[in-house]
């Protein structure tokens, strides 16, 4: 780069930028692959050949939308989204780098897992599934309550929700959905009783004077019954969102 005609900001911003390539190219030198130990290449947690080999949904066999196979649609009777989107079934090593995000505060595994979440999403849009208008879709993630984000101290759907919106340059709201009450863990309760512990539990929040966009991409790790996600698909749809795709990475599939 000339140096010539650039002012003291466009010099200090082409040199950042040159040393954050530089510092990715270094950290994917010495990294290692978390599964194998082998050397990585395109990401510095996960190899080439791990990465090909992942329990992914296998869309030949199962369609992209999640919804069209029977049966996730009679796991997931009543919904207020329009489209169910999943990386892979919640099985290892997702369920273990899931885990280890949630529980063991390992927040690297939250760029792993936006870094395969941006892969599948380019790949269902190339497949020319998605009847996306980009510059009118706006990306929401599943909020925690405040004391369980002040007990973990980060969302991981929020992390995974981040770079994901800002590797597409998606619109990205953050203060839109806010969880009001603090719910009891959903395990082992019956689709009644996790919606009746779900009721009341979301509220939308935004600028009267403006209007939700007509389309939504909402953000969460792992969909088990769905129950959460349509709670908040059912307000938004009530403030006239009219195309909800549910984007998670996971998706338990019951036993
Ligand atoms: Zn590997």
């Amino acid at each position: 780069m000339e140096f010539g005609n650039k002012n003291r900001n466009e010099i200090m911003s082409y040199l950042r930028q040159s040393l954050y390539k530089n510092i990715s190219k270094l950290r994917l030198h010495i990294s290692c692959c978390c599964l194998c130990g082998n050397p990585c290449q395109q990401h510095p947690l996960l190899c080439q050949y791990c990465q090909a080999d992942l329990p992914y949904f296998n869309h030949q066999l199962v369609p992209y939308d999640l919804l069209l196979w029977p049966a996730i649609a009679k796991i997931i009777p009543i919904r207020h989204f329009d489209h169910l989107l999943a990386i892979a079934p919640y099985v290892w090593p997702f369920d273990a780098w899931i885990g280890q995000l949630k529980y063991q505060y390992k927040t690297e595994f939250a760029a792993l897992l936006s870094y395969l979440l941006i892969i599948h999403w380019r790949q269902y849009l190339e497949a020319g599934k998605a009847n996306i208008i980009s510059n009118n879709i706006m990306i929401l993630s599943v909020p925690l309550h405040l004391k369980k984000w002040q007990e973990r101290g980060f969302n991981q759907a929020h992390l995974i929700a981040q770079k994901f919106a800002q590797h597409f340059s998606y619109d990205y709201q953050t203060n839109i959905i806010i969880r009001e009450k603090l719910t009891e863990n959903q395990v082992g309760k019956s689709g009644i009783e996790r919606r009746k512990n779900l009721k009341h539990a979301f509220s939308i929040q935004f600028n009267p004077q403006l209007s939700l966009p007509k389309q939504v991409i909402l953000i969460d790790d792992v969909v088990t019954t769905g129950t959460t996600a349509n709670e908040i698909c059912r307000l938004l749809k009530r403030k006239g969102v009219q195309n909800i795709t549910l984007l998670s990475l996971c998706l338990a599939l019951p036993n």
